[in-house]
C-alpha cells in the first residue's frame, strides 16, 4: 500500500441543525451555534466533473479509494492500516433462512482492531495529525478505543484512552499492546467522557467522542461508498444497521446524498433500519412516539458493548434518515442475540459479533410489521468480529 491516495479535503463544516458554516482548517467539534454535530461539505460539482466512478476501479483496495470525498488534504497525512474496501458477502442460505430473496452480509470484522471503528478513527486521527494534534483521547467501553489506539500509534502520536474497570480484558490488552495510556475508571462511559473533557482542559488532548468532531463520520460514510460500488452502482432494497451512536447510519445516508450529486447514483435509496439491543434502545422508542429527539435510556444493559449508548448525540439525524427512507427502528434482545451468532456463523462462514448478529435477528419481526418484504434485497452490517467477545456472553 505505497501508492498514495489522491488528495482530498472539504470545501467548508456545516452546521447539521442551522447549516450555518466554519471553516474546515481549523480544529473543530460541536457547531458553536447548535452545539450539533457538524458535517464536512465539498464542491461536488466540481469533483463530479473530474472524477467518474469508473476512475475508482483500479485503485487501492481501501477507503481511501474514495479520497476526493473525504477531509484529508495531504496524501501524505493519510494513516493507513488496510482500513475498508471489507468484502459484501452474498449470503444466500442466510437469505433462505431469513425468508428474503437476497442477502449480503458486509463483514466490517475484517478491519483492522477488528471492528469498523477503525473507517472512523482513521479519518479523525488522520485528519487531527493534519490540523497539528499531537495527542488525542476518548472515552470508550471497548472497539473504538482499540481503534484510537491503533491510529495513533500508526501515526505517531499520544493516545488517552479512558475506560470502565469492567471493560473486557482482551480490549484493554489490545489498547497497551498498541501504546496507549488506559486509565480505568469506577463508572460509566459517561464518568469516562468527564474524565476526558477535564483532560482535555488540563492536558490539551484532543476529544474524538463519536459526532463531537467532524471526521469520523466521513470515514464512516464509507461504507455507503462501498455498497454502492461492489453491487455496481446500484443499492440494496434494505440495509440494516446495528445503532449505537449511529455514525454509520447517518454516515452512509450522507454518502448517498454526495453520490446522488455526484451523478454516481439515482434518488433511490433503501429503507434505513436501525436494530437496538432491548436493554438500550433510546431511538426505537422514539421513533415509535414519533418524536424529534431520543430520550436518554435509563439503566442501558447489553453484552453487545457497541449497542450500549443511552444518548447519541446524533440522534435527530438517525431518525430523520430511517423516516425518509422509509425504514424503521426494531429492538432485539441479547438472547436473540446469542441464538443467531451461530446460525449466521453456521450458515455464512463470518463469526458475527452480538451486534452483527442483531442485525439478523431483526428480520422476523420486521417482515412482521412489513417493513421487510419477502422479494427485498437487505444488506446486514456485522460491525465487527465476534472474536472480540469470546467468554461475555
Ligand atoms: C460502536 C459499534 C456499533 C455502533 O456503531 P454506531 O455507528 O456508533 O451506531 C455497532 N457494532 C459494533 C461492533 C461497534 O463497535
Amino acid at each position: 500500500m505505497n501508492d498514495l491516495p489522491a488528495a482530498g479535503g472539504c470545501a467548508h463544516l456545516e452546521c447539521t441543525r442551522c447549516g450555518a458554516t466554519y471553516p474546515a482548517e481549523t480544529l473543530q467539534r460541536l457547531s458553536p451555534c447548535c452545539e450539533r454535530p457538524l458535517y464536512p461539505r465539498y464542491d461536488l460539482e466540481a469533483i463530479g466533473k473530474r472524477l467518474r466512478r469508473e476512475d475508482l476501479a483500479g485503485r487501492s483496495a481501501d477507503l481511501w479509494r474514495y479520497a476526493e470525498l473525504l477531509p484529508v488534504r495531504d496524501p501524505a497525512h493519510a494513516v493507513r492500516l488496510g482500513e475498508g474496501w471489507t468484502p459484501l458477502v452474498d449470503t444466500p442460505r442466510l437469505a433462505d433462512a431469513l425468508g428474503v430473496a437476497q442477502c449480503w452480509v458486509k463483514d466490517e470484522g475484517q478491519n483492522p482492531t477488528a471492528s469498523f471503528k477503525a473507517r472512523g478513527l482513521c479519518l479523525a486521527v488522520s485528519r487531527a495529525v493534519e490540523l497539528g494534534v499531537r495527542s488525542v483521547a476518548l472515552p470508550s467501553a471497548g472497539n473504538a478505543g482499540s481503534a484510537t489506539a491503533a491510529y495513533a500509534a500508526a501515526a505517531g502520536i499520544e493516545a488517552h484512552i479512558v475506560v470502565p474497570r469492567d471493560t473486557p480484558f482482551p480490549i484493554l490488552e489490545e489498547m497497551r499492546a498498541l501504546g496507549a495510556d488506559v486509565e480505568l475508571l469506577d463508572g460509566l462511559i459517561t464518568d469516562c467522557g468527564a474524565r476526558v473533557a477535564v483532560g482535555a482542559r488540563e492536558h490539551g488532548w484532543f476529544d474524538l467522542s463519536t459526532l463531537k468532531e467532524p471526521y469520523r463520520v466521513e470515514g464512516k460514510k464509507t461504507m455507503g461508498y462501498e455498497v454502492a460500488e461492489q453491487l455496481g452502482w446500484t443499492l440494496p432494497d434494505v440495509i440494516v444497521y446495528p445503532t449505537g451512536g449511529g455514525t454509520g447510519l447517518v454516515g452512509m445516508w450522507k454518502a448517498f446524498d454526495e453520490m446522488e450529486r455526484l451523478g454516481w447514483i439515482g434518488s433511490a435509496r433503501p429503507r434505513m433500519i436501525s436494530v437496538q439491543a432491548a436493554g438500550c434502545a433510546p431511538i426505537v422508542r422514539a421513533w415509535e412516539r414519533g418524536d424529534e429527539h431520543a430520550e436518554p435510556w435509563e439503566g442501558a444493559h447489553t453484552y453487545a458493548s457497541g449497542l450500549r449508548v443511552p444518548r447519541a448525540v446524533g440522534d435527530f439525524l438517525i431518525l430523520d434518515a430511517i423516516r425518509a427512507s422509509g425504514g424503521a427502528a426494531v429492538a432485539v434482545d441479547d438472547d436473540e442475540m446469542k441464538r443467531w451468532t451461530p446460525v449466521v456463523g453456521r450458515l455464512t462462514g463470518i463469526f458475527a459479533a452480538p451486534e452483527g448478529a442483531a442485525t439478523a435477528a431483526a428480520i422476523a419481526p420486521l417482515l412482521r410489521t412489513g417493513v421487510v418484504k419477502p422479494t427485498d434485497s437487505v444488506v446486514l452490517f456485522n460491525t465487527g468480529s465476534g472474536l472480540k467477545y469470546v467468554g461475555q456472553a
